[in-house]
């Protein structure tokens, strides 16, 4: 047992049970959890498994509050390194333990809902809960770096890039002309729930300046410094951080 994962242990409200990986538990996922999602909206988001287009706030796609805390249950696919991939997953997820009132408890089969971080296909996560279990992809050797356990968690928490958000055009000019060809719906402006929070260019959600160029020239220019860096959050913000406790009621 490792230091994180006891740390885990400790900082849950409720008893973690350990669950067997090769038995019938792991069956039981995989009859129930959605199809590989390879088709991606926003470039790392998922369709909802419910192909519900309706705004995810609008239709209960937060995870329920039991109490004072949120409590998401998570299964973490054997196929990563007990002693590396598995500790940075499991330390992202802890770190949303000392920030805000979401509680990371290991998937019991009674919970019809859950994330199950496993590798597939690149780094990609739905928006909101979705019901019956949804995937979580951290590929191997690619994905498994804290502040993409952090960005993927926050998609499955409900939160969008920063730079759709719905107040955007105040900030950042997107330039059309500099974008990959059949990659401009990543930059397509949504109905966001802003939560009176502003606009953070610190944000691990945030895409940086030349993301999806076809050619090397910026396609998302910050409005009061065109020569802005931004995009490269090793971590959460404070704004990530305060927006989760704010859609959760956590404070
Ligand atoms: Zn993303």
């Amino acid at each position: 047992m490792t230091p994180v994962f006891l740390v885990l242990l400790l900082m849950t409200a409720v008893p973690l049970i350990s669950i067997c990986t090769h038995g019938l538990y792991i069956v039981f996922i995989k009859s129930v959890c959605c199809a590989a999602a390879e088709i991606l909206i926003h470039g790392d988001i998922a369709p909802s498994l419910t192909k519900n287009a309706v705004p995810c706030t609008a239709t209960g796609c937060k995870w329920p509050k039991s109490g004072r805390y949120v409590y998401v249950p998570v299964f973490i696919s054997s196929a990563y390194s007990k002693q590396h991939e598995r500790d940075i997953i499991i330390k992202g997820l802890v770190s949303f333990h000392s920030s805000t009132c979401i509680r990371f408890v290991w998937w019991k089969p009674e919970n019809r809902d859950y994330l199950y971080f496993m590798s597939k296909t690149g780094c990609w996560s739905h928006l909101g809960r979705q019901n019956g279990g949804q995937i979580v992809s951290l590929q191997k050797g690619g994905c498994v770096y804290h502040k993409t356990v952090q960005h993927e968690i926050l998609h499955a928490l409900g939160f969008h890039h920063e730079q759709v958000r719905s107040d955007r055009d105040q900030y950042v000019q997107i330039l059309n002309e500099n974008i990959q060809e059949g990659k401009e719906h990543n930059f397509r402006k949504e109905q966001t729930n802003n939560l009176e929070t502003s606009y953070d260019f610190t944000s691990v959600m945030h895409y940086s300046r030349n993301a999806f160029s076809k050619n090397g020239q910026p396609t998302i220019v910050a409005k009061s410094n065109a020569n802005l860096i931004f995009g490269y959050a090793s971590e959460m913000s404070a704004n990530d951080i305060a927006r989760v406790n704010k859609l959760y009621g956590c404070w």
